[in-house]
């Protein structure tokens, strides 16, 4: 069975990378801000905020629950504890109540027969916003009324920003990137470390700053500080390809706290430089590293007009794809079964479905589907930052136990994801469980199983040129 990583000692073992990060997680807690405002400034940022966000999607969608409960079997937190809590429908109550009394029509009504919101009830909800919802868009998919349950407990989270409720691991985190620019220390100084570590260490040059480049690619704060692999991965890649490509000091990173806080205002902060550096190379592409709610940090950003953006962005995964349809990417065979898990922001909010797929087909993969696949793909239980935060482990732990259910069903000796935090989830769930399946990552697995040939040296010498 070839595996990921075994032919790039360079950089540690994923388990090593697994570990190392643990650590540094548990230290956030310690990190984290006190709140600085009064407890009514708070409340009513929080109100103001969900107020100001609340337009005719979400109004409809607060409107329109017929609590059938088709949605309730959809969520993965809700079938690992069968808790009645973390019923999707039951995400949106505290929401649904300050719309019905501060902006509903019948406000004048509901302000008669319910309670008014206290600060209490936005620290009660931090447990259903941020620890059981993955933000994973699978109860949409159920429900007949298509409420989007992901989007209004995103509206929640940046209310939540506004409270000061943010769980103290996302809190610190948010905060370093909003007051150095970085996510664990990922500085542009480690970017260039890790270029210099790559090209002394592994002889595979990544062309740092380039003025001009086709391709801009970004990197993400797990690669920088810990999994050396995924950049090393990447440089090899395009250099096989022969494409004119750059990363960039000046917008590199991937990661964003903003996003996963609720923090609009940083979300908008950490992608600016990203999209000024994209514009200012001239990339006509833009390839979004394996760190899945990168995605829709720029692809699906509010504050962006992406479709009139001079260049197309891509996940790492549907560029990977499209070299393969194109031919262009030859391929060592993948010996074994495999799985794949397709990740809920490029999958099912992303439709980045047939990609990654035809990648593994490049590499005659005995590929065998998991149960619930594709739209329908369980989330791992660690997205939208969950696997962070120390108060969700039994969430996260017990939702994982479907996931290793579902790929132990398909029989496959090993699971290809395209998502950093979904990976470090697995590894967190392989080594917890003594779970006896392989990981890989799509890009680095890509890597490992390119095939050096003339075809190879003339477009290598071609990117050179270029
Ligand atoms: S499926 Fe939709 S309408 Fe039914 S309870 Fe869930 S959110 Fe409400
Ligand atoms: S978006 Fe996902 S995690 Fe959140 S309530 Fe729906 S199914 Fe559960």
């Amino acid at each position: 069975m070839s595996t990921a990583t075994a032919t790039t000692p360079v950089f540690p073992t994923f388990e090593q990378v697994y570990q190392g990060l643990a650590g540094q997680i548990g230290m956030l807690r310690e990190m984290a801000p006190q709140p600085t405002k009064s407890d009514e400034q708070r409340l009513k940022g929080a109100v103001d905020t969900l107020i100001e966000e609340t337009n005719a999607d979400e109004a409809v969608w607060l409107e329109s629950c017929i609590h059938c409960g088709q949605c309730t079997n959809a969520c993965h937190y809700f079938q690992a504890t069968g808790e009645a809590k973390y019923a999707p429908m039951r995400k949106m109550d505290l929401y649904r109540r300050v719309y019905q009394r501060e902006i509903s029509p019948m406000r004048w009504w509901h302000r008669l027969v319910s309670k008014p919101v206290k600060l209490s009830d936005f620290e009660e909800a931090s447990e259903l916003i941020y620890d059981s919802c993955s933000e994973c868009g699978r109860c949409t998919m159920v429900c007949p009324m298509g409420i989007d349950t992901a989007s209004l407990v995103h509206h929640m989270r940046s209310a939540m920003v506004a409270a000061e409720l943010v769980p103290p691991e996302l809190a610190a985190l948010r905060m370093e990137q909003k007051n150095m620019g970085t996510v664990f220390g990922s500085s542009p100084d480690a970017l260039k470390q890790m270029v210099d570590t790559i090209r002394e260490q592994a002889g595979v040059e990544i062309p740092l700053d380039k003025d001009k480049a086709d391709v801009m690619v970004l990197s993400s704060a797990v690669d920088l500080v810990a999994n050396g692999n995924g950049l090393l991965a990447t440089a090899k890649i395009m250099n096989h390809l022969g494409i004119d490509w750059t990363i960039r000091s000046d917008g590199f990173e991937s990661a964003n706290f903003g996003l996963l806080s609720g923090d609009m205002s940083l979300w908008k902060h950490q992608v600016d430089p990203i999209i000024e550096a994209a514009q200012k190379v001239g990339a006509k592409t833009l390839v979004i590293a394996e760190c899945g709610h990168a995605y829709p940090a720029l692809r699906w950003n509010p504050m962006l007009s992406s479709g009139e953006l001079p260049f197309e962005m891509m996940y790492m995964s549907e560029f990977l794809g499209k070299q393969a349809k194109a031919g262009n990417l030859k391929l060592r065979p993948l010996e074994g079964k495999v799985t794949y898990h397709d990740p809920c922001k490029t999958g099912r909010r992303g439709g980045a479905f047939d990609e990654p797929r035809a990648v593994l087909k490049a590499m005659d993969a005995d590929l065998v589907e998991l149960p619930a696949n594709k739209e329908y793909n369980w989330c791992c239980g660690g997205g939208a930052g969950i696997f962070l935060l120390e108060n969700a482990t039994r969430l996260r732990d017990e939702s994982f136990k479907i996931k290793i259910r579902e790929v132990n069903d398909t029989g496959a000796e090993s699971v290809v994801v395209s998502c950093a935090s979904c990976r470090l989830n697995f590894e967190a769930g392989r080594q917890k469980n003594h779970w006896d399946k392989q990981l890989h990552s799509l890009v680095e697995l890509v890597a490992d199983h390119l095939i050096e040939d003339e075809t190879t040296a003339r477009g290598q010498a071609r990117g050179a040129a270029a």
